[in-house]
């Protein structure tokens, strides 16, 4: 199967396999493993911060940095489609009395400062305190511009607001831009990396920030029920993913081009913008025939989301030969005339 559903579906490979299985471990709640201290040491050099804490997901990772940065009765601000605001169960609510003040994003991802400003409370008792700006890079594959982010970042010290950025796939705006992650992550306060995405990792994730801020999501991750043992074993496949697996995120980003070329020019298929955004195509599928094609590609041998409109994601399980493929069958597609 040629599984394009989303960059999470990647497989250790058996190099990273060997890596886990022979990495030296202890008990990282009373944070004794050797490996975890490695990966959290490497995180946090590569993103540019003090320090760094690992977590067994993307989820927790975000939840327990506005639980760090936000206390309950205050709030952030936040895109209304952003994975921490949308997807991940309203746990700043449920779990931290935390209010999201969500806001839309502009077309490429952004959101707009002066609607951002309107957005911040002012100090009145009628009202949360506004605490946070939270941004997503990259942001349906779009790599958020390298200016706005300085603005953004000139921006909240202005308003003295903290600004955490999941960065789930900050290490594909990295390369897609030609630049160090941390040229991105410094001029954020905490930053949140997904290892288990394009980096290949079968599980986990790292919270960045200062020494202060990360030892405050330590607390809430034990809360959480995310303090594991001997976690060394997924903290070498961490290990191995951001020394293996970040330059080669380059060959996702040509084969989504690729991708994105050949079914712009499908009958009945229309590629939003034109082109790839990082590792993703948008794809537009006319006639609303996407569970017809998407059962097609599945009969095919090709594995696709149903979406409007879709979402295809290129990976490091997916090679080249396999875009020929997915553009020669997807072009056989037959609309009802
Ligand atoms: C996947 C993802 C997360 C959450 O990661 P999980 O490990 O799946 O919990 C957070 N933010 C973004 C943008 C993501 O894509």
């Amino acid at each position: 199967m040629i599984d394009l559903r989303s960059d999470t579906v990647t497989r250790p490979c058996p190099e990273m396999r060997r890596v886990m299985a022979d990495a030296p471990v202890g008990d990282d709640v009373y944070g004794e493993d050797p490996t975890v201290n490695r990966l959290e040491e490497m995180a946090a050099a590569m993103a540019g911060m003090e320090s760094a804490l690992f977590l067994p997901s993307g989820t927790q990772s975000n939840l327990a940095a506005l639980l760090a940065h936000c206390q309950r009765g205050e709030e952030y601000i936040v895109g209304q489609q952003a994975h921490t605001y949308k997807y991940e169960g309203g746990g700043a609510a449920v779990l931290g009395s935390i209010q999201p003040q969500p806001l839309e994003f502009e077309a490429d991802g952004t959101l707009d400062l002066v609607k951002v400003g309107q957005a911040i409370k002012a100090d009145d008792y009628h009202f949360a305190k506004t605490r946070l700006l939270a941004l997503e890079n990259t942001i349906r594959g779009m790599v958020l511009p390298m200016d706005y982010l300085h603005r953004v970042s000139a921006f909240v010290k202005q308003h003295g607001l903290k600004l955490h950025l999941d960065g789930a796939r900050v290490c594909n705006a990295a390369v897609a831009l030609k630049l160090p992650v941390s040229d991105i992550t410094g001029l954020f306060d905490s930053v949140s990396i997904c290892l288990s995405k394009g980096l290949g990792a079968p599980a986990g994730s790292v919270l960045c920030g200062t020494r202060d801020f990360v030892a405050a999501a330590r607390r809430w991750r034990k809360v959480l029920g995310g303090g594991m043992r001997q976690a060394g074993i997924l903290a070498a496949a961490g290990i191995f993913a951001l020394e293996n697996n970040i330059r080669r995120l380059r060959a996702d980003h040509e084969n989504a081009s690729l991708l994105a070329q050949g079914l712009n020019s499908c009958p009945g298929l229309r590629v939003q913008n034109g082109g790839a955004q990082t590792n993703m195509v948008f794809l537009e599928v006319s006639g609303e025939q996407e569970s017809a094609f998407v059962g097609f590609a599945a009969e095919h041998g090709i594995l696709l989301s149903v979406g409007r409109p879709m979402r295809l994601v290129t990976h490091k399980d997916v090679e080249r030969e396999d875009m020929m493929r997915v553009i020669e069958v997807l072009q056989a597609f037959r609309f009802p005339q």
